[in-house]
């Protein structure tokens, strides 16, 4: 494939935007070559400007689980925009928003809309906080929940219970106030819990891990989470800003059966838009200004094409309860085709899904349950699988350590050519050509 319009464009972009994207996992470093630049994309199918076209299992990392450009979708954009862009000031759509929300996701008495995940996450800690009285967090090693500084924050070295920063500029206070504990090991976070929990305000925790590579909860983990806060007086908080409306209409909770005390949202929310949001138990909301006294606010929160784009998608998801047994059926068609190509072509490599999430790691472990089995992944192979794949159509995200999510618009033949182009790519490596 001829990329070289991609590759002018990203050279122009780095002198005028810092490393020329504006999220670092768009530059592609971990595949070792320049990124695709976007033009357009309908449905399944995503176009670069040099005119390429590529089966997109990226969905813009989760948002688009009925595919790009969806005309409903697009129609109630236009539709918005005509009728003014933004006022700051309550709109009907918001409150249609709000109880279209309150309706799916079982745990959400009440919500507030922000602009992105990270902003849900950071807004929900600061309530949980509030509400508690405590100042610690707790989260989970490989777990994301955006880039507030109170989350990037790596677990402290053996012996210590506190976290330390993970990126330059976050201070050693923050810090302080952030535990980790392993993915699925219920048993640190009962220790951590033992050792200082009447001074945790929340656990906070993606239900399905979808930032490490794709890595489900073990049986239990879930339900001793809830457990454990509970006991000491902990909120739980849900980080469903991927699975929200994606494992099922009702998000993770739903299809595991547990009540969190806050959930985040963000992604297929927005139907493509920016957009996030935090909700939850009644009694917690309502501490949140003008009601309560805890300052959290918006400029363009609950504008209105982003509702209108949400709302939309959300309507969609609603009312056809059956794309999500066939968002499944396609992944998991997706996924056995995978393990059969593995299989005959004696790969070394794992592949994880639920429902229409799924990661294939190259990794000599039998299976990936923690972040320690996910880090272990042979990050080489799976550059070079992404780069043979790309060249035959296949557009995933572009590490090893995200998730491939199966749309609404991909077609069964997608799937399959997907398989296929999967065993060549897997027969090439093998072959070392
Ligand atoms: C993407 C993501 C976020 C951050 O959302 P942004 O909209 O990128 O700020 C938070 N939590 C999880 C689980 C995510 O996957």
């Amino acid at each position: 494939m001829n990329r070289q319009n991609s590759i002018r464009e990203f050279e122009r972009a780095q002198k005028s935007i810092p490393g020329g994207v504006n999220s670092p996992v768009r530059a592609y470093k971990s595949v070792g070559m320049p990124p695709v630049v976007i033009d357009h994309a309908k449905g399944a199918r995503i176009f670069d400007i040099d005119g390429n076209e590529y089966i997109d299992f990226v969905s813009s990392w989760g948002p688009l689980i009925l595919g790009h450009a969806r005309d409903e979708i697009v129609e109630a954009i236009k539709k918005a925009a005509e009728k003014g862009t933004s006022f700051g000031a309550p709109t009907k759509i918001e409150t249609q928003m709000a109880e279209r929300i309150v309706e799916m996701i079982p745990s959400v008495e009440s919500v507030r809309m922000v602009n992105s995940g990270t902003e849900a996450t950071m807004s929900a800690l600061r309530l949980a906080r509030a509400f508690t009285g405590r100042d610690l967090v707790l989260k989970f090693e490989g777990n994301y929940h955006g880039h507030a500084d109170s989350f990037l924050i790596n677990a402290g070295s053996g012996a210590m219970t506190f976290g330390v920063p993970n990126s330059p500029g976050v201070t050693a206070a923050t810090a302080k106030n952030t535990l980790v504990a392993p993915y699925n090991d219920l048993q640190a976070v009962e220790e951590l819990f033992a050792q200082t929990g009447d001074q945790i305000a929340a656990v906070i925790v993606e239900p399905v891990a979808g930032n490490m590579g794709l890595v489900l909860p073990q049986k239990g983990f879930l339900e001793g989470l809830r457990q454990v806060t509970q006991k000491y007086g902990a909120l739980l908080i849900f980080d469903e800003v991927i699975t929200g409306f994606r494992l099922s209409a009702g998000g993770a909770q739903k299809l595991f059966g547990i009540t969190p005390d806050l959930t985040t949202l963000g992604k297929i929310i927005g139907g493509g838009l920016p957009v996030g949001a935090y909700g939850g138990r009644k009694d917690i909301m309502e501490k949140l200004a003008p009601a309560g006294p805890v300052y959290q606010a918006g400029t363009l929160s609950g504008n209105p094409l982003a509702m209108a784009a949400g709302l939309t998608a959300l309507n969609i998801l609603n009312d056809h309860p059956e794309i999500y047994d066939q968002l499944e059926k396609k992944a998991i068609r997706l996924a056995e085709g995978f393990r059969k190509n593995i299989t005959e072509t004696q790969t070394q490599a794992v592949v994880n899904q639920i429902g229409s999430m799924l990661t294939l790691f190259f990794t000599k472990e039998k299976q990936v349950t923690s972040f320690h089995e996910a880090a272990a992944s042979d990050t080489e192979k799976f550059a070079a699988y992404f780069r043979i794949a790309l060249e035959s159509g296949i557009y995933m995200a572009p590490s090893q350590f995200e998730c491939s999510f199966v749309s609404d618009a991909h077609t069964e033949d997608d799937i399959d050519q997907t398989i296929r182009a999967n065993r060549a790519a897997l027969e090439k490596m093998q072959s070392g050509t």
